[in-house]
């Protein structure tokens, strides 16, 4: 085990439940006693009493504070989850949605009481389509998948208007299971698609599905094996010549920023994940935001409403026949769209260009270095993540799960694994560009040494993690049956 990695064994301290802790009397805190006579409640209000331990201050500080010792993010150390884009969020984001003006803002205030906020949303859709190369945004999808969900009903409502009626879509065979599910809750018959032997769509696989009853396709590009789709203007121009429209699922920005034009790619709508791309920290649910950029022929569907732009200011356009409608309550995850507007702002164009450059090149150094260690599963060039396999490993009987596990007692968070599911065993890597090269290093070394204790000690891997708080799980019961306990 490395000398420098992140996970060397120290103190794991034991915490228990509050109730086990307290003891009959102590106390968190005094308050004056109080002047007013003490009166007794209603018997109608009386109920059983409730078991409430009491603890003093410092067993409350140290319960709260050893659990958090117990959480892992991306302040504590590399965050390898692939489609993810885990990276780094400067706090300067953070304050700047905290600042008072902005999050305390009501939500119901007249427009000319909230103009500050209004132009905080206007330009921020502004940046997304410049930033995209598209010509319109809506910000109120709260996530990735709200986002498919709102371009699959522009899809519909844009078909209707036509007076056309198409029931299919195309999915990828690497398409985020989010794909699928969106287009289906719109009513579209999902109709997979292989992907290539170099893991990239193939037009003429495209044309031969395409037709005048089909809606169009959902791309991601990247795609979720961390390829540029090569052929992404052919088959954008395919769709369209058969009257059909194409949605990008833009998951995978981080590795486009500033480099790739949408539109001319031939994309119709495609969304954003705020909560990867542009600094808000997730995980564990959200909030998130999952705008959406249109080109100006969907400019009508955008949900309503959008803001606005007059020369006495900034307001609210309700009046949108052919809109979608209103998809978000308000101005949707309001704080996540501050995050952004401030990252973008703060980092600047060349910035955000350079966020995609190192996001690529972090993955590609990788990719190099262990390629010799792991199985790459594509030899095509990475984009921002590499997907790898345990093809090597599994005549040792050592699976990508024991890999994964074995990182952990080496203080790693595991990367993506079994995902895509076109790549058996897959172990998807993704770096960003927030981390440096001496910890890519450290990383790369950790993976290596566990891939030789994999020929060495096989046994150590069935037993990973052994320095976690928790050893492996039944993965199956700890989903169904979580035991909070600790
Ligand atoms: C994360 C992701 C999504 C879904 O986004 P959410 O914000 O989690 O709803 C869709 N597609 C891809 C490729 C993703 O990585």
């Amino acid at each position: 085990m490395s000398n420098h990695g992140p996970g060397r064994k120290g103190l794991i301290l034991e915490e228990p439940l509050l109730w086990e802790k307290g003891k009959k009397g102590r106390n968190g805190f005094s308050i004056p006693e109080s002047e007013v006579p003490e009166a007794a409640l209603p018997p109608e209000l009386e109920g059983e009493p409730v078991d409430i331990p009491d603890l003093s201050e410092i067993d409350i500080v140290r319960h709260y504070t050893r659990l958090s010792t117990w959480n892992f993010g991306v302040d504590t150390g590399m965050y390898l989850l692939g489609s993810c884009t885990m990276k780094y969020n400067p706090k300067i984001n953070e304050k700047m949605a905290g600042t008072p003006g902005i999050s305390t803002a009501h939500p119901m205030l007249e427009e000319v009481h909230s103009q500050g906020v209004l132009q905080l949303l206007y330009e921020l859709q502004e940046y997304l389509t410049v930033i995209t190369g598209m010509d319109g945004t809506s910000l109120q999808p709260a996530a990735g998948a709200h986002g498919e969900l709102c371009g699959m009903l522009m899809f519909a409502a844009y078909f209707k208007k036509r007076g056309e009626t198409r029931t299919k879509i195309i999915i990828p065979d690497t398409a985020h299971g989010t794909n699928p599910a969106s287009a289906a809750l719109c009513g579209f018959k999902p109709v997979p698609l292989a992907s290539g032997p170099d893991g990239m769509l193939q037009a003429e696989d495209v044309a031969a599905l395409m037709d005048e009853e089909t809606a169009g396709i959902m791309i991601t590009n990247p795609n979720t094996l961390g390829l540029f789709e090569a052929s992404i203007k052919e088959i954008t121009d395919i769709i369209h010549a058969k009257g059909g429209l194409v949605y990008g699922d833009g998951a995978n920005m981080n590795a486009a920023l500033g480099i790739v034009d949408f539109k001319k790619c031939g994309i119709d709508v495609m969304h954003l994940n705020l909560h990867k791309t542009f600094s808000t920290p997730h995980g564990g649910g959200g909030p998130g935001a999952g705008p959406v950029c249109v080109v100006e022929e969907l400019l009508p569907y955008l949900p309503a409403p959008l803001v606005v732009k007059h020369d006495d200011g900034y307001a609210l356009d309700y009046n949108r026949a052919d809109s979608i409608g209103r998809i978000h309550a308000f101005h949707g995850n309001f704080g996540v769209l501050v995050r952004a507007y401030s990252y973008i702002l703060s980092m600047g164009g060349e910035n955000l260009k350079r966020v995609a450059e190192l996001a690529v090149l972090n993955a590609n150094y990788i990719r190099e270095l262990l390629q010799d260690t792991l199985h790459l599963a594509y030899q095509t060039p990475s984009m921002h993540e590499c997907v790898f396999s345990d093809k090597k490993q599994l005549e040792l009987k050592i699976t990508t799960l024991d890999m994964a596990k074995r990182l952990i007692d080496h203080g790693y968070h595991p990367p993506t694994i079994y995902f895509p599911l076109v790549v058996p065993g897959a172990i998807m890597i993704e770096p960003t560009e927030t981390e440096n090269k001496e910890d890519i290093d450290q990383l790369i070394e950790a993976i290596k040494a566990v891939v030789e204790e994999a020929q060495e000690d096989p046994e150590r891997l069935y037993q990973a993690p052994t320095l976690t708080k928790v050893r492996r799980l039944d993965e199956t019961q700890a989903a169904r049956k979580p035991c909070l306990r600790g």
